[in-house]
């Protein structure tokens, strides 16, 4: 029999968590849960799940610290973040602090278990047989996540390599924000498409990799069509 994925979901209303617990369980995966943020942080450090839920609002620790927290151990975890507000701002911060993506409630519990299920495939098209991606004046390790811009070390997560090492085996054309969730974040043509989610990972690795992340010119925006590596500035 087949290894059961284990879940773990970090919720404080005990409706919506009894509700995810009950689903997932439903679902085939071996559900553990918290409903505080300290205790819900200790478990996911135990680095024993495959995949993190993580609500924002929490007692005890707030799902944005137990995010940082977890990536600094951990930058392989996927981790969804189940936002309380589709705000910008709780989007873009729990995406800038290593989410994989996020779900906005209220959301649509078969939507959340489809997204579970394509970010656990993950990209069986970015597959990794390179074990260094070299592009400009930037170098980075695919196994260890750590990288070079320049002297400047950066760390990188698996989803900003994966995106990079795609678009780097693309860089003849750009690529659209719907290709990106389709091949690196594995979503089908039956999710609803969340493009900011691409857009977040983008400006963040902007930062990592350009000169003047207000003015690409390695990961450039082609209007109307999607993104581009360039392999020189
Ligand atoms: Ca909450």
């Amino acid at each position: 029999m087949e290894k059961k994925l284990k879940l773990l979901i970090v919720e404080d209303e005990i409706a919506i968590r009894t509700g995810l617990v009950d689903v997932f369980v439903y679902h085939g995966y071996d559900v553990d849960f918290s409903g505080d943020g300290l205790d819900g942080l200790q478990k996911a450090r135990t680095g024993r799940y495959d995949m993190v839920l993580l609500d924002v609002m929490l007692p005890g620790m707030d799902g944005f610290e137990i995010c940082r927290h977890i990536r600094q151990q951990d930058k392989e975890q996927p981790i969804i973040m189940l936002t309380a507000k589709n705000t910008d701002d709780a989007i873009i911060q729990g995406l800038s602090l290593g989410a994989d993506d996020y779900v906005a409630k209220p959301f649509s519990v078969a939507q959340l278990v489809l997204r579970v299920e394509a970010v656990l495939r993950r990209s069986r098209s970015v597959q990794e047989d390179l074990s260094q991606l070299t592009f400009a004046d930037v170098v980075i390790d695919t196994r260890t996540l750590n990288g070079h811009k320049g002297s400047q070390a950066q760390v990188f997560t698996r989803r900003e390599v994966d995106i990079l090492t795609y678009l780097l085996r693309n860089q003849e054309r750009p690529i659209t924000r719907e290709e990106l969730l389709h091949k690196v974040w594995g979503y089908g043509k039956n999710l609803e498409i969340e493009t900011r989610t691409v857009d977040i990972h983008i400006a963040k690795l902007r930062r990592k990799i350009e000169s003047d992340s207000k003015n690409p010119s390695l990961l450039v925006t082609v209007r109307g069509e999607g993104y581009r590596l360039m392999s020189a500035e």
